[in-house]
């Protein structure tokens, strides 16, 4: 497998995915012998990806929501209309991971890179967060962006590890629990790593022990999605028709430095929920806000940009 098999496959046709996914899930369960389960999140890619394996593999397909805590209500509320979806929860509230792990800013693989260089005791991985490896080689990989690594001695910590404890810990235990596996809807397209997950894979279906999974979107585009919800009338949340362009946790960080003030997930959530956007920008790590390390990295907030009527200069 490898990434020009992978852009191939990006361009067949609807119906030609449409069969690709059918025969992925069908061969994942075949071979595992387990029952499968749909992640579902709510948002729109799992939401095809929910009906694609009712539809057209087997009605009684379960799906399972993890309710972090940091969902939108429209999210909620649409997972918990849609049939035969059980909800989870997390252990620890949002709150408490925040305070005790710190806020997941910049991106995954940063966060991570800045969490395990302030934390380690390992000197070798500490040089490598800081400098790279393989700089002989011609080129550097493992190194924290020479532009973030001031975060690494900031008076609060960034790290990834709020994802591990409000979403994965809470579905291992689920599989643990039930002995089902996972089908999850991600898309090659949405990052690098997506990208390079699929070619590692070898395809959509992982059969590695303790990493069972199918991923029979991965090679679908979000064109792919929105064609399908609408070729098959599929109900989606009403989140897209507010203006939503990403339905994930409300007040996830990753990535939000690159956002305009106008159009930022901020700013979104705090026109449409803006008591939820107030307590988010109190939580603490360090007795530091969230509200001042968003501002630490770069993010302009929809409250104190209007404030100030600096509109015209962000537009
Ligand atoms: S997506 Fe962001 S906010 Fe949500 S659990 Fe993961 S790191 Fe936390």
């Amino acid at each position: 497998m490898d990434i020009e098999t992978l852009q191939k496959r990006q361009r067949w046709t609807l119906e030609q995915k449409i069969d690709h996914a059918v025969a992925t899930v069908e061969s994942y369960i075949a071979r595992t012998g387990k029952t499968p389960y749909v992640s579902f999140s709510g948002g729109k890619d799992s939401t095809v990806l929910l009906d694609l394996v009712r539809r057209f593999v087997s009605k009684d397909i379960k799906g399972v929501f993890c309710n972090t805590g940091n969902e939108f209500p429209e999210i909620v509320r649409f997972a918990r209309s849609t049939p035969n979806v059980t909800v989870i929860h997390p252990k620890q509230t949002v709150k408490a991971v925040l305070a005790t792990y710190g806020f997941p800013l910049i991106s995954k693989e940063q966060a991570h890179g800045i969490r395990q260089a302030r934390t380690t005791k390992s000197d070798k991985l500490r040089k490598i967060r800081l400098y790279g490896t393989d700089r002989n080689k011609g080129y550097i990989s493992g190194k924290i962006s020479d532009k973030w690594q001031f975060l690494i001695n900031a008076p609060f910590m960034v790290s990834e590890q709020c994802c591990e404890c409000l979403k994965k810990r809470p579905f291992k235990q689920y599989q643990k629990e039930t002995g089902e596996v996972p089908i999850i809807g991600t898309l090659a397209t949405e990052s690098e790593a997506r990208k390079q997950q699929y070619v590692r894979r070898g395809g959509c279906n992982s059969f590695r022990e303790g990493h069972l999974g199918s991923y029979p979107l991965s090679i679908w585009t979000d064109a792919d999605i929105w064609a399908y919800l609408r070729k098959f009338n599929v109900p989606y949340c009403e989140l897209y028709n507010k203006g939503a362009v990403r339905t994930g946790c409300m007040f996830c960080g990753f990535g939000a430095h690159l956002e305009k003030p106008t159009s930022s997930r901020f700013a979104m959530l705090y026109d449409l929920h803006p008591k939820a956007y107030e307590v988010f920008m109190r939580y603490e790590n360090n007795g530091i806000t969230y509200r001042e390390a968003l501002r630490a990295v770069g993010v302009v907030l929809p409250d104190e940009y209007r404030q100030l009527n600096l509109f015209q200069d962000y537009e």
